[in-house]
């Protein structure tokens, strides 16, 4: 089996991988990068036949769009959604990809390789980390996970169980270059939010991904035991109804504790995305229910109530003029700097605002150093190969006695 990172051998994001064997090939992600690349990847350069998609963050399928609309790409279903969602919210138009769906742990065949994917515990739903079989060589490529989620489980079953005999794994290393980040389990920052809800005596907002799912229900569930109404943005209300058609524990914007912020200048974008598209009508109708929907005003008579995720706390911090809020920042810490993030000075404004109380509860998508270390003893391959990483000179150190190789972008090897 021949091997080819065309990009993620020295940078976080942008992951590409492909697999040959007799002539024939794959693609393991096709990300766009995260910053600024060293490397550019062309899809059209590269000769394959199926792309499997490890889980829906840009940097892992941005280049899908690009792709001939013929190929597969080999994805989770709820992934899919997920993606479908991003594009709609941002008016985008659809993809126009040939998707597949596979399930966890269910093994399928493209060509001469047998694939089986591995649920994994990250930031994103629906992601997974792939065993690939060929010419009698097993390859497993980690890609993006952590130990510390809410399915922690999933790891220690994979820790309990490993993929035997793997000749190579490829194992991202993030946070192999970001030791500085607080180590907390997902689980800490439920209750962190919630000392912080319980505390303030105006309003509250959170700053975080409209797709993290565990973020979106840790907050929930501090916000219920606080006695708030979590109020939430029409894009996050379709996540949460998209994800309450697969999992129970999902809070749907149904309940009576969670309203939807329907009007008004922050729900203007979000609305006329989904406006005039078949698909969003039933959700409309129900996101616009008088039960459902609250307006700002209904939030400025009384704004200690509520806990607010939205996009546009500028917007609404005006609005309301509180003499005093809590806004909890529920992200990477780099998006507030400028060379990570040229629109920093939106959230560091935010930061400044002196009615503002900032407090930062975050923890990693990805796994802390100790974590790594379990995982690749675990699998204990004869081959360990740094990805998507910024630290791969540091593989030889941490992870003794196992063997690295650390190639470069575009470098072909074979097991
Ligand atoms: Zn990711």
């Amino acid at each position: 089996m021949e091997i080819t990172i065309h990009r993620g051998t020295q940078e976080i994001g942008g992951s590409c991988v492909q697999l040959s064997s007799g002539g024939r090939s794959i693609l393991i992600d096709a990300g766009s990068p995260l910053r600024e690349s060293q490397c550019e990847v062309k899809l059209s350069d590269i000769s394959f036949e199926a792309v499997l998609v490890s889980h829906p963050h840009q940097d892992h399928y941005g280049l899908i769009d690009s792709l001939d609309p013929a190929t597969p790409v080999y994805i989770g279903e709820i992934a899919c959604k997920m993606i479908a969602a991003a594009r709609t919210f941002t008016s985008r138009p659809p993809l126009a990809n040939n998707f597949r769906h596979f399930k966890a742990w269910t093994q399928f065949e493209i060509g001469p390789f047998r694939i089986t994917p591995y649920l994994m515990d990250h930031s994103s739903t629906d992601a997974f980390g792939f065993l690939v079989e060929a010419e009698g060589k097993r390859l497993f490529y980690s890609g993006d996970f952590r130990a510390h989620g809410s399915k922690e489980k999933t790891f220690d079953a994979l820790l309990a169980r490993p993929p035997q005999k793997v000749d190579v794994l490829l194992m991202e290393g993030t946070m192999l270059g970001r030791e500085s980040a607080a180590y907390r389990r997902e689980k800490n920052i439920e209750n962190e939010m919630l000392e912080v809800l319980s505390e303030e005596k105006g309003p509250a907002f959170l700053i975080c991904s409209g797709q993290h799912v565990d973020r979106l229900c840790a907050a929930f569930r501090a916000c219920r035991k606080a006695g708030r109404i979590y109020v939430v943005d029409i894009y996050t209300a379709w996540i949460l109804q998209i994800l309450s058609e697969h999992f129970d524990t999902t809070p749907h914007f149904r309940l009576k504790d969670i309203r939807v912020l329907a009007h008004g200048p922050t729900a203007k974008n979000h609305y006329m995305a989904i406006k005039n598209n078949a698909k969003f009508t039933r959700f409309i109708r129900e996101i616009y229910k008088t039960d459902t929907a609250i307006k700002e005003s209904q939030i400025a008579e009384s704004p200690s109530r509520y806990f607010i995720k939205n996009t546009r706390i500028d917007h609404l911090l005006n609005a309301l003029n509180p003499p005093q809020c809590s806004l909890i920042y529920s992200q990477w810490s780099g998006y507030l700097e400028s060379q990570y993030n040229p629109q920093s000075w939106k959230l560091t404004n935010l930061r400044d605002d002196p009615r503002v109380s900032f407090h930062e509860i975050h923890t990693s998508g990805h796994a802390f150093r100790q974590d790594l270390k379990r995982y690749a003893n675990a699998i204990n391959p004869k081959l360990l190969v740094p990805i998507h990483t910024e630290k791969k000179q540091d593989y030889a150190k941490h992870f003794q006695p196992i063997q690295v190789k650390a190639v470069a972008d575009g470098e072909l090897f074979e097991v």
